[in-house]
This record gives C-alpha cells, sequence and structure tokens, in this order.
C-alpha cells in the first residue's frame, strides 16, 4: 500500500515527486510512455528561472528526477495502463502489476497535436515547435509560419512578431477560428500575413537538418509551392493525455482534467497537476508550481483522511 502514486514525470509529476519525498510519503511515480515528458523534445530551455544560461530539456529534466530520487521516491519506467478510483485503495495498474494507494496524483501532461508528415517529427526541435513562448527567442531577425487558424495560432503569431521580421499565418480554410479580438490584433499587425486555404505538405530541408521553407498545398485547388522560412509553429491544439481517466474522474467540456478545488479532482483522493488540467500557461515552470501545490494539497488530505 502506497502513499501516494504519481503518475507522469514531466516538471508537474517529478516536482510533485520532490515535495511528496521531502514529506516522507515515500511517493512511487510511474514515469509513462515519454518519462521527463515534453521538455525533453526541447532542445534548449531559457525561461525556468535558475538557469541563466539556459539548461537543455534533458538535462533539466534528469536533474529534476535525480533530485526527487535523491529524497526517496521510486521511479517505474513504464506507463499506467489502468486505473480504479472507485474503490478505496486507488488502484493502478502497469501492465500486469497493480498497486494500491491511498492517494493519486495525477500528471500526465498534454500533446502538441502535429501535422503529421515525417519531415515535421525530423525537424522537431531543429526549427519546428509547438511554443513561442519556448523557442521564439531564438528567431530574432528571421522569417517564421505559424500553422493553425485558433486562438494558440494568433497569439503564437503575435508574440513571435516580437523577434522574426515576418510571421506567416497558415490556415486551411479561408476564415479563422480565434476570437474576434485577436483576428483585429492580427489583421492590424503589419508582420503579419496569411497563406489561406493552406496545409503544410512538407517541411523542408531534412537534408540539411533545418529548416529553410515550408512547402504548401492548396487545399481547393491543390496547388503547390514553397514559402522560405527559417521556423514553423505548430499551433493546432493540443490533446491533454487523459484517456486513462475518461471515466474515473471529472474532465472539463474540452476533455482537460477538472480541478474542481485548486488541485482536488471530484475524487477524494485524486489530485491533478500540470499540463493535463491547464488549458493555459503549458509552460515548465507552471507545472512545476502545480506539482507544488498538488503536493502540498495532497500531504494535507492523508494527514487529515487516510491515518496509517
Ligand atoms: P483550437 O481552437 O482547437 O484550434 C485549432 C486550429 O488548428 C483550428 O483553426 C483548426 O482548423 C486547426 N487545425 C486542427 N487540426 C489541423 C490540422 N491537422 N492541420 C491544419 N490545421 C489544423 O485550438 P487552440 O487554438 O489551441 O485553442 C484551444 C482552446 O484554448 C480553445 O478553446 C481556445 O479558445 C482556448 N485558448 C484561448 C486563448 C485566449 O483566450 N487568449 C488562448 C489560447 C487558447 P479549423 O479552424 O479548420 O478547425
Amino acid at each position: 500500500m502506497h502513499n501516494v502514486i504519481i503518475i507522469g514525470s514531466g516538471p508537474a509529476g517529478l516536482t510533485a515527486a520532490i515535495y511528496t519525498a521531502r514529506g516522507e510519503l515515500k511517493p512511487l511515480v510511474i514515469a509513462g510512455y515519454e518519462p521527463g515528458g515534453q521538455l525533453i523534445t526541447t532542445s534548449e530551455v531559457e525561461n525556468f528561472p535558475g538557469f541563466p544560461d539556459g539548461v537543455s530539456g534533458i538535462d533539466l529534466m534528469t536533474s529534476m528526477r535525480t533530485q526527487a530520487e535523491r529524497f526517496g521516491a521510486t521511479i517505474i519506467d513504464d506507463a499506467v495502463t489502468a486505473v480504479d478510483f472507485s474503490v478505496n485503495p486507488l488502484k493502478v495498474q502497469v501492465g500486469k502489476s497493480i498497486y494500491e494507494s491511498k492517494s493519486v496524483i495525477i500528471a500526465t501532461g498534454a500533446t502538441a497535436r502535429k501535422i503529421g508528415i515525417p519531415s515535421e517529427e525530423a525537424l522537431w526541435g531543429r526549427g519546428v515547435s509547438a511554443c513561442a513562448t519556448c523557442d521564439g527567442f531564438f528567431f530574432r531577425d528571421k522569417k517564421v509560419v505559424v500553422v493553425g487558424g485558433g486562438d494558440t495560432a494568433l497569439e503564437e503569431a503575435l508574440f513571435l512578431t516580437r523577434f522574426a521580421t515576418s510571421v506567416t499565418l497558415i490556415h486551411r480554410r479561408s476564415e479563422l477560428r480565434a476570437s474576434r479580438i485577436l483576428q483585429e490584433r492580427a489583421f492590424a499587425n503589419n508582420k503579419i500575413s496569411f497563406a489561406w486555404n493552406s496545409v503544410v505538405d512538407e517541411v523542408l530541408d531534412t537534408s540539411l537538418g533545418k529548416v529553410n521553407g515550408v512547402r504548401l498545398k492548396d487545399t481547393v485547388t491543390g496547388e503547390k509551392r514553397v514559402l522560405a522560412c527559417d521556423g514553423l509553429f505548430v499551433a493546432i491544439g493540443h490533446k491533454p493525455n487523459t484517456e486513462l481517466f475518461a471515466d474515473q474522474v471529472e474532465l472539463t467540456p474540452q476533455g482537460y482534467i477538472n480541478a474542481i478545488d485548486r488541485t482536488r479532482t471530484n475524487v477524494p483522493g485524486v489530485f491533478v497537476a500540470g499540463d493535463v488540467q491547464d488549458i493555459h500557461y503549458r509552460q515548465a515552470i507552471t507545472a512545476a508550481a502545480s506539482g507544488c501545490m498538488a503536493a502540498i494539497d495532497c500531504e494535507k488530505w492523508l494527514a487529515a483522511n487516510a491515518a496509517e
């Protein structure tokens, strides 16, 4: 019987692990399919406080993991296959093993939706990104393109105008989905231009290992053309990793886990942290902060509800 099982090992899960381990709760962390989370595919993190020269995503996550283990967290590099939160103790299944716990912190993160073409995958982190806040700085005086027509795409495009000489928004239709106010701002910004009815058919140039353009396909005529650029930002939405929990805890209409009271879910003893409950910020530092909050909420809940 565990005190707390943490599902996920990004900044939220590992911060929750550091705090609960220091609280003598001996947390068990099930690291998931991508130990370390989204930061593992980020080459350089320059906005995490405490690293004035930047830090690679892998180094940052390895340090967090070492720190959690130093205080007594046990980390299993495997993925949870099922949970049962209708019983007490709560059950977490990893393949054939079933772990029982008084409490659970869900920190399974979110996954940026990708266009789904091989060249995007090959150049991910090498000019292709899903986070302007993280990577925009690298495109000072460069040309970038943003794919998507929703609020995120327009926010990313507007943010990128601080650095880039030009931003082209590539949208598959001729009408944006984004809110009016963002549309008006984008239309009024003379650095932003639009490629309507267009999808990215290929990111160039995989043979160089960096982005120097995109090949666009017109969704109406099928015509193809090449647009020169130095970076591609994919902003076609995020998918919270909630498949395991759909019939176990309450979700928001957008499919995120509903944090009803700070980090508490609707199930007693089940807490949530990080991008799996966050549609707005999606930053390593905010995920880490919510991991800390979930750990403190969980410790207090255990002290009040689950005496040894
Ligand atoms: P979203 O609203 O789902 O928009 C996704 C966009 O990507 C849509 O324009 C969609 O095109 C396009 N798209 C989807 N799949 C695509 C594909 N395979 N290829 C090309 N284009 C594709 O996602 P979001 O912009 O990330 O926003 C998510 C939620 O957060 C929304 O509720 C949004 O309002 C909210 N949000 C709010 C703010 C704010 O208020 N400041 C900021 C960010 C996000 P179609 O339009 O053709 O479907």
